[in-house]
């Protein structure tokens, strides 16, 4: 397959979708990123690598990080984890309230706001230095030493984050969570600031393609894990556009509101692709319609 000249026709492609949509805005320093910036990285399960554009560029994973947290608590807790958290899509957006009362504190899946701080939470209870442990985890993933925590986005979005704070509390109150609020919030904003790049992205999602056992930083998931992740991804990573990303894209794999998409084949590669401006349901438009665009010219789908 010449995934360098479908990605290179692809942006050509793409082209007319360049200045539609709009960047996050509700944290105040990813307000600031240039919007018209766009990456994208395929990389084999063999190591082979087709890189486009800003590829290089490290941005804001956001909501991506909450895949890292996941294997984490997977092979932390094993299938225990799903009596904190469930693993159906919610329909409802990412940061709902609503729907999180109703069902008693128990949140939807992992991938929404209420479903990380649960793994947040966790987090803190099982490690001795969680800040550390996620780091070295992710780092040990990408291959890069130098991926971190962008502080000044983490201390941005603590300060206008109410919304989040409001979930927090109510887990809180349903019992879901069980160490200080503002310790799990911080460390939630703090794995949401990591920064990568989409080469670093689609070395770190090539663990989760399932061609080799996933042992990490002493973190280890069975092959079956594994592929349940994929299953979460596949109906609760983008959103609640996860059955549109299905439909047009059919991969598995996890949005973020900085702008990135990480979406994996499975035994064969792991594809990133960025940039910020995103549609109503928080997806970047540019992003997705690439990853349309490469599913149908390669005809590479889980379909
Ligand atoms: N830190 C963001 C928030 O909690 C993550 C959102 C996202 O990327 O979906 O709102």
């Amino acid at each position: 397959m010449d995934y360098k000249k479908i990605l290179e026709d692809i942006h050509q492609e793409i082209l007319p979708f360049a200045d539609k949509g709009h960047q996050a805005d509700y944290i105040p320093a990813l307000a600031k990123v240039d919007p018209d910036q766009f990456g994208m990285c395929l990389m084999t399960v063999s190591g082979d690598t087709y890189a486009y554009m800003q590829a290089d560029t490290r941005f804001s994973i956001q909501s991506i990080t909450k895949v890292f947290a996941l294997a984490m608590c997977l092979s932390l807790k094993g299938e225990d984890l799903w009596k904190r958290v469930g693993k159906e899509p919610s329909g409802t957006a990412f940061n709902s309230l609503i729907q999180l009362e109703i069902e008693k504190g128990i949140p939807r899946n992992p991938f929404i706001n209420a479903g990380a701080i649960v793994l947040s939470d966790i987090l803190i209870s099982s490690l001795e230095d969680p800040e550390g442990e996620f780091l070295h985890f992710v780092r040990e993933l990408c291959g890069d030493r130098t991926v971190d925590f962008n502080m000044e986005v983490a201390l941005s979005e603590r300060e206008c984050g109410y919304l989040n704070a409001a979930i927090a509390n109510l887990l809180k109150y349903h019992g879901t969570i069980e160490n200080d609020i503002e310790r799990v919030l911080m460390f939630y904003f703090k794995m949401c600031s990591v920064e990568m790049s989409c080469r670093e992205l689609a070395k770190a999602f090539t663990a989760f393609t399932n061609f080799k056992p996933f042992d990490y930083a002493g973190f280890k998931l069975s092959q079956s894990r594994i592929k349940r992740m994929n299953a979460v991804m596949q109906t609760c990573g983008f959103y609640d556009e996860a059955g549109e990303f299905s439909y047009l894209v059919g991969l598995p794999g996890k949005s973020g509101v900085g702008g990135g998409i990480v979406a994996i084949y499975p035994m064969r590669y792991a594809v990133a692709v960025w940039s910020p401006r995103l549609n109503s349901k928080g997806n970047s438009v540019m992003g997705m319609k690439a990853l349309e665009l490469l599913t149908t010219a390669t005809q590479e789908s889980i379909f």
